[in-house]
């Protein structure tokens, strides 16, 4: 499991405690070693099969979907339901990519993304159709109407 992710965790837990100041520290620490990787274009956004890899492995082991979002998906929200033990489906259904703290949706990696993708097609299209972003956490491309099971609150990561 990638730092980034053990201690999303971690933090996710000290929230649920009450640990409110102790979350905060591990979130500063999870921005820190984020910020570390801003330097130079993530290799995902650069190697298409290398993103491929990661995105099922995002599939495979953290549930991230569903496959079509503008679809109802019952069968994926009720496991999302489930996981995170809420009652309302609404509340799944908030939790994704878009607002998590580890879509990364600054100028920098929306660039790389747009330089990955190449000038053969139309980069600024293919972001906005599906809302793209990158995700620090499991370093790939992601879309910000999906979700994974390592969401965590408190994003995206913009410019300010
Ligand atoms: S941005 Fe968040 S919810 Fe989306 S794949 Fe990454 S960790 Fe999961």
């Amino acid at each position: 499991m990638n730092k980034l992710i053990t201690l999303a965790m971690i933090s996710e837990e000290l929230d649920k405690n009450n640990l409110i100041l102790e979350s905060n520290k591990v979130m500063h620490t999870m921005m820190k070693l984020s910020q570390k990787e801003t330097d130079s274009c993530p290799a995902a956004t650069q190697n298409i099969k290398l993103n491929l890899k990661n995105r099922q492995k995002a599939i495979d082991e953290y549930g991230y979907g569903p496959a079509d979002p503008s679809q109802p998906n019952n069968k994926f929200w009720k496991e999302k339901m489930d996981m995170w033990k809420v009652d309302e489906l609404s509340e799944v259904k908030n939790m994704l990519c878009g607002n998590c703290a580890a879509f990364d949706i600054t100028s920098k990696a929306l660039d790389c993304i747009s330089e990955g993708i190449g000038s053969e097609e139309d980069p600024e299209s293919t972001i906005k159709a599906g809302k793209l972003g990158y995700c620090k956490f499991l370093k790939f491309k992601c879309a910000s109407k999906r979700t994974c099971d390592s969401w965590v609150t408190g994003g995206p990561i913009e410019d300010k």
